[in-house]
């Protein structure tokens, strides 16, 4: 085993995910400012993308809620990053990095689109949670109790905004139990594994933030203590959070660790974009404290860190390195295991791809699985997955798809490099790039709808389309030759140089072909249904093949009848479809599987 190596319990690892401006960064900053205002220096620690907060920072902001001899989990350390975009990033070990999570809802607005995303990750990844029921003093007539714990102040409203608050809070309970949830107000909970417990809180004026403390201190404790044991002294495990171009120190990568030790000196392996990179670490940066902002350098050296910490790397040959892949320290083990412990971790994260279907870029690994996993629930296949920006290459690859719904690009939080741009611009590839996944995949489909449409267009346009018309009576001008009537059009739309039949006993007879149509004088190309207009039949002669009153149809081919009825029906206004049925029915009372 390694120098000085000893099982202990490391810090829990929290998440904050939720909603656009349901309240998430202003939840952390007050969570960061009460603390640096509870306590002395120490009272946190900023690290490089999260921040440590001790046991008795926790125990001093909670108050009597966290009583520091009931614990010995050493504290909290929130990632710094709130929402499920990083929460997704922070991976390890096929689950999720953070070893729990607070679901930021607004009580005013309830569950919002990225709730539900959210609320996915977390039933996927088996992360557990608590809900953080936010602005509670947005509450009209709310009267506020600064730094409170939730339940007195609760207590101490009014009835009316009592009430208020619970009729929002019970629909976040309600919204919760339709995702699948059993949730109650924590005050209520008995066991947090099997209820999630729902904290109304203020990021505000900082009410219910003891009891958040607590709630998260309670559940690492008595249901992840296990997951906390670590090796102290071991070889270090982490997360890429993200590659960083920094100055004097080229690409950097910031990352979570979650197991063992990481010293200055170590060799690492690290996920790359084509396979794991093997170097050796230059320098470990934490980020200098504020008062000496004006130095010129931003960071402080550290020899060592140990879980878990955030912390940057600084190292050779990072430039490969991708945001989600796995950080494994060298030591004690052959290389070539732990090299292969990275390849089989990232393999894990692979995406399915298919013969055809769409390109997706990402940002970082778990997005990339993120985006997959929603695409395959979407049915959308595809062809080409991987992490980084869009590169001319995208395009090509898209460009050679079949179909045009797949002539696609999906990018989430990526950007078009310039020379992509311009093959976009000459290509019929379409681009879609938003930072919301099930935007993205809303747009996507909206624009395969479009193309469906327009598609369905085409064939309409190329289509016979019934009508159905009647010969007026005293309308006839002329016998044969071609015989010219008044009609009347019933259902559909008449158009010029169609095929004309008649049912006699329900066998259709042809009886010509339609070669003017005039409405009062004018020449027109169709009539539709309600207008009377006379028309130029060529082949009949008025008073043998047809005759005044008679039921006319314009002649559909059966496999157009076939199309409308089986692809098109909802494309086509309602009395067309009138004189559709009427036609299959007359042709189906002959014969019970025309046009089927
Ligand atoms: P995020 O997008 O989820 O990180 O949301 P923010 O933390 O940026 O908050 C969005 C807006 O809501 C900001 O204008 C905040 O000041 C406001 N806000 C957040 N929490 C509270 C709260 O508890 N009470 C009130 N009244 N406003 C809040």
């Amino acid at each position: 085993m390694s120098d000085n190596s000893s099982s202990s319990l490391r810090t829990p690892i929290v998440a904050v995910l939720g909603h656009v401006d349901h309240g998430k960064t202003s939840l952390l900053d007050k969570i960061r400012g009460s603390a640096v205002s509870e306590g002395e220096a120490g009272a946190i620690t900023q690290h490089i993308g999260a921040t440590a907060v001790p046991l008795e920072t926790v125990s001093e902001m909670a108050g009597d809620l966290v009583k520091v001899e009931d614990f010995d989990l050493p504290g909290l350390l929130f990632i710094d990053t709130p929402g499920h975009h990083s929460f997704s990033t922070l991976r390890s070990r096929g689950g999720a990095l953070a070893d729990i999570a607070i679901l930021v809802v607004d009580v005013n607005d309830g569950f919002q689109p990225q709730t539900e995303e959210a609320i996915d990750i977390l039933r996927r990844t088996g992360t557990p949670f608590v809900v953080a029921a936010n602005k509670a003093d947005t509450t009209p007539g709310w009267n506020p109790n600064p730094d409170s714990p939730i339940k007195p102040s609760y207590d101490g409203q009014s009835d009316n905004a009592r009430k208020r608050l619970d009729e929002n809070l019970y629909r976040i309970i309600g919204e919760l139990s339709d995702a699948g949830f059993s949730a109650d107000l924590y005050w209520r909970v008995q066991n947090f594994q099997r209820n999630i417990g729902v904290i109304p809180v203020s990021a505000l004026t900082g009410e219910g933030v003891p009891d958040l403390l607590a709630v998260l201190m309670g559940l690492s404790q008595r249901f992840m203590k296990e997951e906390m044991e670590i090796d102290v002294g071991g070889p270090g495990k982490g997360t890429v959070l993200e590659v960083k171009e920094e100055r004097g120190f080229g690409s950097t990568l910031d990352v979570v660790v979650y197991d063992g030790i990481i010293r200055e000196g170590d060799t690492i392996v690290v996920g790359g974009k084509d396979e794991p990179i093997v170097t050796e670490i230059r320098a470990l940066l934490q980020p200098r404290p504020n008062a000496e902002i004006r130095v010129e350098k931003r960071f402080d050296r550290v020899e060592e860190v140990g879980a878990a910490a955030g912390v940057k790397i600084a190292a050779p040959d990072l430039d490969d390195a991708i945001a989600g892949a796995p950080v494994r320290v060298v030591r004690d083990q052959p290389l070539a295991d732990v090299i292969e412990a990275v390849e089989s971790e990232l393999a894990e994260i692979e995406v399915e791809t298919e013969d055809n279907g769409v390109v997706v870029k990402a940002d970082t690994l778990g997005s990339l699985e993120a985006m997959a996993n929603a695409l395959k629930e979407a049915e959308v296949p595809i062809l080409r997955a991987e992490v980084g920006d869009i590169a001319p290459r995208d395009v090509a690859v898209a460009g050679t798809a079949n179909q045009p719904e797949e002539k696609v690009i999906l990018g989430f939080n990526v950007d078009v490099l310039s020379n992509a741009e311009r093959e976009l611009e000459n290509s019929d590839v379409r681009l879609f790039n938003d930072d919301v996944i099930y935007q993205l995949i809303e747009e996507y489909e909206g624009f395969v709808e479009e193309l469906k449409r327009a598609q369905q267009e085409t064939i309409l346009d190329k289509i016979v389309r019934p009508a159905r018309f009647r010969v007026l009576e005293d309308h006839v001008f002329r016998q044969s030759n071609p015989a010219v009537v008044g009609v009347e059009v019933m259902s559909g739309t008449m158009k010029n140089n169609m095929r004309v039949v008649k049912f006699e006993n329900n066998e259709p007879q042809r009886v010509g072909e339609l070669s003017g149509i005039q409405e009062q004088g004018d020449d027109v190309s169709q009539a539709r249904a309600g207008t009377r207009v006379s028309v130029a039949i060529d082949g009949p002669t008025v008073g043998r093949q047809i005759d005044e009153g008679d039921e006319l149809w314009i002649e559909l081919p059966e496999k157009h009848a076939k199309i409308l009825e089986q692809e098109l029906r909802d494309e086509i206004p309602a009395d067309e479809l009138e004189a559709l049925s009427g036609y299959l029915s007359k042709q189906r009372s002959r014969d019970p599987f025309w046009g089927k």
